[in-house]
């Protein structure tokens, strides 16, 4: 492989559908924070993967542990067992509510198992799900209507039935909202895509109480915040409050696609045979993968050391916010920070990627960074350095 960045793009124009949006560069090779592109450029990645490797790339335990299961095993279906699975299964319940889980591919797939789980455990009669404004779940049918923005719906119509919007935050507009149909509630505990934001103080307690008092689920959508991007194992404990279903994807395997979705004992019998599957899900290479990747996090002491870098690049970032005036506010916490700009924020992307840092901007203001957990705090300030000069350039 050793084409260059524009004879890549051209095989694209021929033979790749263009839903996606690309920066005009290939990429090749990583090691940690840094990517390189076919140029030879290297690149400070505070994106890294799109918020999935959680150690940037291709940390070498994860590797290893991927190389040693490539040889003995690829893929096994779920009608036999397989050590990996369980044991994997094992330790995400041991450092979450000590639920049982059900693996599969990505986001939108863990979230449609929690959809259909919701269903199939709720009495007859019960089936709506409220969810929220500027939320993200998935591009599947069931997970889009699950995402309550609009633009992601045009075109796609009929939606799914089922799904109720609130604006987050709204304790008030979610009290209103159920009624006798309402089997859940969906949230991302810190909503993600929608701009990094915080859930205001009390919603997420509050919600908790409504669920209990009417019988409702409460599920956390944590594909994004999940397995230690918070400086938590998992958001909801950083708040302190324990849903009855949790969706996991993007970080569990550092980058290798896999996706679960974890319930409460009582609710696991409720997936009944037969009524969910996934041909790859939980196959040995992913397990491989997330068992490394747990091991990994404890290992060199990765939750605190995302709670120390969500302070300092806060830190920073509170300083623009002091001296410039477009920028609006900055939020999140461990390796999930966003700041929120009075202005677009596409140009300093663009400026940023320039000068070789990587960054994304969701929502269309809001600078967002999920670097990677081991980044180093040199190589963190030169990217902020760099972050903050494109920023005091102005648009
Ligand atoms: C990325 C994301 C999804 C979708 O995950 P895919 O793997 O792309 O299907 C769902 N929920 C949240 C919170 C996400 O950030």
């Amino acid at each position: 492989m050793s084409r260059s960045s524009q004879e890549i793009i051209e095989l694209f124009d021929k033979y790749v559908i263009p839903n996606y949006t690309r920066y005009p560069v290939a990429l090749t090779h990583g090691e940690g924070p840094f990517i390189f592109d076919a140029e030879g450029n290297r690149y400070i990645d505070f994106f890294p993967g799109w918020g999935c490797n959680l150690f940037g790339h291709s940390p070498k335990p994860v590797v290893e542990a991927l190389e040693h299961q490539v040889e003995r095993l690829l893929h096994v279906p779920n009608s036999w067992y397989m050590e990996e699975q369980g044991v994997w299964a094992q330790m995400l319940s041991e450092r979450s509510f000590g639920g049982k889980a059900f693996f599969c591919n990505s986001g939108a797939e863990a979230n449609e198992a929690a959809i259909k789980l919701t269903r199939l455990h709720s009495a007859k009669g019960k089936y709506k799900i409220i969810t929220f404004l500027n939320s993200f779940h998935g591009r599947s049918m069931a997970t889009v209507t699950a995402t309550a923005q609009e633009k992601y719906h045009q075109g796609l119509e009929p939606l799914l039935p089922g799904f109720v919007y609130c604006p987050f935050g709204d304790l008030e507009a979610v009290k209103n909202a159920i009624d006798d149909e309402t089997a859940a509630i969906m949230l991302e505990p810190i909503q993600g895509e929608g701009g990094v934001n915080m859930p205001p103080k009390g919603f997420l307690e509050g919600l908790r109480a409504l669920c209990d008092e009417r019988g409702l689920l409460l599920v956390f959508d944590e594909v994004q915040t999940g397995c230690g991007r918070t400086g938590e194992w998992f958001a909801y404990q950083y708040f302190g409050v324990t849903p009855d279903i949790m969706t996991l994807a993007k970080t569990i395997c550092s980058g290798v696609a896999a996706g679960a979705m974890l319930c409460k004992q009582e609710l696991a019998p409720s997936l009944r045979k037969g009524m969910h599957a996934s041909t790859f899900g939980g196959n040995p290479v992913a397990a491989s993968a997330g068992i490394a990747t747990i091991k990994m996090v404890e290992e060199y002491g990765y939750l605190d050391l995302a709670k120390k870098m969500g302070e300092h690049i806060k830190a920073r970032m509170n300083q623009w916010k002091d001296e410039l005036d477009i920028v609006a506010d900055v939020r999140g916490v461990g390796a999930m920070i966003g700041c929120e700009l009075k202005i677009d924020g596409t140009c300093f992307v663009q400026r940023c990627m320039e000068n070789k840092v990587l960054i994304n901007c969701t929502h269309g203001k809001v600078i967002r960074l999920l670097p990677a957990v081991n980044t180093p705090f040199d190589v963190l300030d030169e990217g902020l350095d760099v972050i903050e000069a494109a920023l005091r350039k102005g648009a």
